[in-house]
């Protein structure tokens, strides 16, 4: 079985549609997929009768910004109902800051000498959900520099010229706006957060507290080693265990869709939920 749960789609900041995903992902053999865009769930309906017709079974999901302890983590969400109130009002609070936020980025670029950056990174996110990589894409485009990941290090990330702090959900309101749906919740990606393990172990225990069940133990940006390191730490804490690439685009080369390692033995699978 080849499952993915945590991909992305223009809804956010994904390079492909979400019908063009769901056909990618019926190329690489994926049964069970979930897409999770950015503070959004505006791709859903498309990807779910795409993978209908494609024979794959479809897990709503949703990727959450949240701010905890100064910093920015991801919650993703699966498996919850779209129309449940509490968790749309969440949605939009998020879009409504990435729209502030995203006026700032362009502002603090225009001081550092960029201009035009607000339109331009509107140009590349169709006009749907403004995130840093649409800046990104901008400002590549605009020669500022090689690629989107050389341009993250230059300008968008902690003390460069576009960086801007997040205002995001809490922890427990992002929890249970997914919970409170009827979905479950997931930290994203716990490895890219670089914290120490004390750190770590606080994130897990304050996300349980809110209401938490999962963790991806599997993700394209972890390493072998960090499987490992996070397959002990959703035993410890009795968490399911998640698998997602966090698949954007089919020309970055170091995250492919659908192609992810088993999740170690001892782990239980988050998808026995579902
Ligand atoms: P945002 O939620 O708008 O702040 O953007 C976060 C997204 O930007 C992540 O989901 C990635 O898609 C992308 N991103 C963040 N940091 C980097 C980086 N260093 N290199 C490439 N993409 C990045
Ligand atoms: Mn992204
Ligand atoms: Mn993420
Ligand atoms: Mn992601």
């Amino acid at each position: 079985m080849q499952i993915d749960l945590h991909t992305h789609s223009t809804a956010s900041d994904g390079r492909l549609t979400p019908a063009e995903l769901v056909a990618l992902a019926a190329q690489a053999g994926v049964d069970v997929l979930a897409l999770t865009d950015h503070d959004g769930i505006g791709g859903l309906d498309e990807a779910r009768q795409c993978a209908l017709d494609a024979g794959i079974q479809f897990i709503n999901g949703i990727e959450l910004s949240v701010t905890w302890n100064k910093r920015t983590v991801h919650i993703v969400g699966l498996n919850f109902d779209c129309d449940h109130a509490p968790l749309q009002a969440g949605i939009q609070r998020l879009q409504d800051f990435r729209e502030v936020r995203a006026r700032e980025i362009a502002s603090k670029l225009d001081s550092a000498g960029i201009k035009g950056a607000y339109d331009g990174a509107k140009r590349f996110s169709g006009g749907k959900m403004l995130g840093r990589m649409h800046f990104a894409n901008f400002l590549v485009d605009a020669g500022y520099a090689k690629n989107v990941r050389s341009v993250f290090k230059k300008y968008l990330v902690n003390n460069k010229p576009g960086h801007v702090t997040g205002d995001w959900a809490t922890l427990e309101e992002a929890v249970s706006w997914i919970t409170q749906a009827g979905g479950v919740a997931v930290i994203a990606h716990p490895a890219r957060y670089k914290l120490t393990r004390t750190k770590l172990r606080k994130l897990i225990k304050g996300f349980i507290a809110a209401g938490g069940q999962a963790m991806e133990v599997v993700s394209g940006s972890h390493c072998v080693n960090e499987v490992k390191t996070m397959a002990c730490h959703a035993n410890d804490f009795d968490l399911y265990a998640s698998s997602g690439s966090d698949f954007h685009d089919p020309d970055f080369p170091w995250i492919k869709l659908g192609q992810l390692p088993d999740l170690p033995e001892k782990c239980r699978p988050v998808w026995d939920l579902f």
